[in-house]
């Protein structure tokens, strides 16, 4: 099983993090041990200081494919998670600023948190807001993001075989921020909340 993530696909978060509006999406892995699942707490790894959230609408393949064509790429998915892609900032800042790959900023154990499945909502325009300790820190709407669901599909399988299985954590809109021992997170998704944990 593979996890695929998407950076900067939200304009609003990729100026909050002063990075270009990418031409192309931006693709990175996450390791299955990354999963975070059951709503378990995430505890803070000790080498970093700075972590933050990302929630993320997640979506699961449901066949394999590859180099998948646009008018098939619905085909691939019909169900969608919460997940929070956990970032260590000041590991990725560090990396970013010397060219480097920034797995370990990324792909650490834990760093995947993930709701369970529901079938895709029937709207076109899916809302996912998460709250820190009660405040709203990120509200997002997948009509924002800069590459749908289905250009990501056809993006990765040109360069993946996707399998059944496989998830796609599809980027985070603005907002986010660090946590911090004791925060409490939810994220809900058309106001049905999926995610609810502790940071330890
Ligand atoms: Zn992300």
């Amino acid at each position: 099983m593979k996890i695929f993530c998407i950076g900067r696909n939200y304009v609003d978060h990729a100026k909050e993090l002063n990075n270009k509006v990418p031409s192309q999406p931006l693709v990175f892995m996450k390791p299955p041990t990354a999963l975070l699942r059951n709503n378990d707490a995430f505890y803070i790894p000790e080498f970093t200081s700075d972590v933050h959230y990302e929630l993320e609408l997640v979506l699961k393949i449901k066949k394999n494919g590859k180099y998948i064509q646009p008018a098939f790429a619905k085909d691939y998915y019909e169900s969608v998670a919460l997940g929070i892609d956990f970032t260590a900032r000041d590991l990725q800042s560090q990396l970013k600023s010397k060219g480097h790959p920034w797995e370990i900023a990324k792909g650490f154990d834990n760093s995947a948190a993930l709701s369970s499945f529901v079938d895709l909502p029937k709207e076109k325009n899916i809302r996912f807001q998460l709250f820190k300790n009660g405040n709203l820190v990120q509200d997002g709407a997948s009509q924002d993001m800069i590459f749908d669901f289905d250009s990501l599909i056809v993006h990765i399988s040109k360069y993946f075989t996707l399998q059944q299985g496989d998830l796609l954590y599809t980027g985070t809109p603005a907002g986010v921020g660090p946590v911090n021992i004791g925060d409490h997170l939810v994220a809900t998704l058309q106001d049905t909340s999926l995610l609810d944990f502790y940071i330890k």
